[in-house]
């Protein structure tokens, strides 16, 4: 996985790049019946979330807290894909 930090302040985008064994991706039923099912789980791995309030990034250029956008990005696909689906 890859992940891009994008600080609100000075723009400035910080990359890095992890390994994970398993991904927690909450998928909507709506999701399921109106998309094929690996559609929705791609469009929540492309979701972007905001880091603001008590989550605020630290920007290494800003030498502050700040509020920034945090953007996953599956850097390869596996070889075997298991769901599990809670009830
Ligand atoms: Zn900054």
């Amino acid at each position: 996985m890859v992940t891009e930090v994008t600080c609100d302040s000075c723009q400035n985008i910080s990359k890095a790049t992890f390994q994970c064994n398993h991904l927690n991706i909450p998928v909507y039923p709506i999701q399921v019946f109106n998309s094929p099912f690996s559609k929705a789980i791609v469009e929540q791995l492309n979701k972007t979330e905001d880091l603001d309030g008590l989550n605020k990034y630290y920007c290494e250029r800003c030498q502050k807290k700040t509020c920034a956008e945090i953007k996953y990005c599956a850097k390869s696909l596996p070889e075997i894909f298991i769901v599990h689906i809670k009830r």
